[in-house]
């Protein structure tokens, strides 16, 4: 069995050779790990306060998973994701966003467990399996309408370009494609209707002397009421453009399993053919791989440039997931 996911199928939708380097050799240039660590433990926080768990435990699920890591590796104190600011406003976002005072209550199943953080996986293709962890399934408090509901981080207010990447991107199609057959394994009563994303504003919080004109107080007292969460969405899909997602889902996948499948039978030589679509999409210019491709694509040399990190969110899954047979 093959497991995929929307981070790998981005990968080799983006750039073949990316998704070989990435995906395939395990391969990872990334430095900057800070964003990973911080999204993790706030997820980590997010999920315990859903689970109506106290602020003050949902805070110490945070500190257990970041404080340590934060304070060996961030020291500037302005630097959003330094422990400093980011306790600050972890803390605040528990104080303003209790469970009782948000717009939706958190979806159970038949036997009244929270779908929170909530690991799944189904069969995409033949031998290929699409995995996802759901945020939280929500539903509205006024309308009923069920929602799958997801934490970004986000430096600056959402814009409506910021917005076009839930109208129209991969992540949300594959999550309201597995939350359908969420409703299949758990029986629920209400559809999907589409997903909602809560923006959380990461950046340093305002410290300056200056009179805020909102509050009417200097910056450095109010600071921390002007980062917020914004509620985005609600965010659809139809039938169609779900099944569109699936059938390029499949195709895409396919194409992640015939390099697995040829590094395994052949070793680096066979990668050579891998396609180069990043230098027509612009892609270049973020990837973390460009040393590699400018140096011509080194196969036998990757192992040196390039530390091992193999990209496996499915690994320590939690075994209570929606398994099914492929179709
Ligand atoms: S640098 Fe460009 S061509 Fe090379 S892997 Fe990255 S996106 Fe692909
Ligand atoms: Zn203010």
């Amino acid at each position: 069995m093959i497991y995929v996911d929307n981070t790998i199928l981005v990968s080799f939708a983006t750039c073949e050779t990316k998704g070989v380097l990435r995906h395939i050799l395990g391969r990872s240039g990334e430095t900057d790990s800070a964003a990973l660590h911080f999204g993790t433990a706030l997820h980590q926080a997010f999920a315990a306060s859903l689970r109506e768990e106290s602020p003050t435990h949902a805070f110490a699920e945070f500190e257990r998973s970041y404080r340590a890591w934060a304070e060996d590796n961030i020291f500037d104190p302005a630097n959003a994701r330094s422990w400093t600011n980011a306790s600050a406003l972890i803390a605040y976002y528990l104080l303003t966003h209790a469970p009782d005072s948000l717009p939706y209550d958190i979806v159970r199943d038949r036997s009244g467990i929270p779908i929170v953080e909530y690991p799944m996986e189904y069969g995409l293709a033949d031998g290929i399996t699409y995995v996802g962890t759901l945020d939280a399934l929500v539903r509205d408090k006024n309308t009923g309408l069920v929602y799958v509901l997801d934490h970004k981080t986000t430096s600056y207010d959402a814009t409506p370009y910021y917005e076009r990447q839930f109208v129209m991107g991969s992540q949300l199609s594959g999550y309201l494609w597995l939350g359908q057959k969420l409703v299949e394994k758990l029986s629920l009563d209400e559809p999907i209707t589409g997903a909602l994303i809560n923006a959380v504003h990461v950046r340093p919080i305002p410290t300056s002397p200056r009179r805020c004109p909102v509050h009417g107080m200097p910056y450095s007292q109010c600071g921390i009421q002007h980062l917020e969460a914004q509620l985005l969405g609600p965010y659809i899909r139809t039938q169609a453009q779900i099944a569109q997602w699936e059938q390029q889902a499949k195709d895409l996948a396919w194409r992640y399993r015939r390099q697995h499948d040829e590094a395994k039978v052949t070793g680096n030589t066979s990668l050579e053919a891998a396609w180069q679509e990043g230098l027509f999409n612009n892609a270049c210019q973020n990837c973390e791989f460009i040393d590699f491709c400018r140096q011509g694509r080194p196969w036998n040399s990757v192992e040196n440039l390039y530390a091992l990190n193999p990209w496996q969110p499915w690994v320590d899954r939690k075994p209570d997931t929606t398994s099914a047979p492929h179709r």
